[in-house]
């Protein structure tokens, strides 16, 4: 059975896709299931550049088709940020209530649609033979104004939901799959590997 390694190890990620990539022929395992020691410096532009850097890297060194995603809080009121700096934004250990919180004031003069912001996902595949493609998922909604729910992670509590009417913190983990970033890329993924 032909295999593919996602890089990763957080293993609720690898949940989410060996749930999404269930019904095909394929053996999905993690950067736990192999001695990939490489280092990866994510010096890129973009989310699909990030996650090139680390596919390609990963599967040269494994000779393993290999899946690496990146993504992110995109608002558009300030230029794109905080984006391919999600985690780091503001340092990576200060709280995400302190980040949020720190979104939210910068937006205080924002108003209807200069509020829009969004999840992004990008996945890149890298195969075998050294060809890479890649897909790009995004949730879209606005920067609420205020912190709002408990479920998720990170930037949820502030990514406001219209047709939901609640932050992408207030849906439960089952709704959030159905309709993330992830979960929409996921599915162009699978697509590929059919
Ligand atoms: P990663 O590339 O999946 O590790 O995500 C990078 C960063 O983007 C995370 O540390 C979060 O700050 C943010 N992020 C990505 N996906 C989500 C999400 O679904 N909810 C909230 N924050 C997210």
């Amino acid at each position: 059975m032909k295999e593919l390694l996602v890089a990763t190890k957080n293993k609720h990620k690898m949940e989410e896709i060996k749930a999404i990539l269930k019904d095909l022929p394929i053996k999905v395992i993690s950067l736990l299931d192999v001695d990939c020691p490489v280092e990866i410096v994510e010096d890129g532009k973009t989310f699909e550049e990030n996650a090139i850097i680390k596919a390609k890297a990963i599967s040269k060194y494994t000779k393993k088709m290999v899946m690496a995603d990146d993504s992110g809080l995109v608002v558009d009121y300030i230029n794109g940020e905080p984006g391919i700096y999600s985690a780091r934004y503001m340092g990576e250990d200060t709280s995400y209530t302190i980040k949020n919180q720190n979104i939210i004031d910068r937006l205080q003069d924002a108003k209807g649609d200069e509020r829009k912001a969004r999840f992004v996902c990008a996945i890149a595949l890298a195969y075998e033979d050294g060809r890479v493609e890649t897909v790009r998922g995004t949730m879209e909604g606005e920067i609420a104004y205020k912190i709002e729910g408990e479920n998720g992670f990170g930037y949820d509590p502030i990514l406001y939901l219209s047709e939901y009417g609640c932050t992408s913190a207030s849906l439960s983990q089952e709704e959030k799959n159905k309709i993330s970033h992830r979960a929409k890329a996921l599915a162009l993924v699978k697509d590929k590997l059919r």
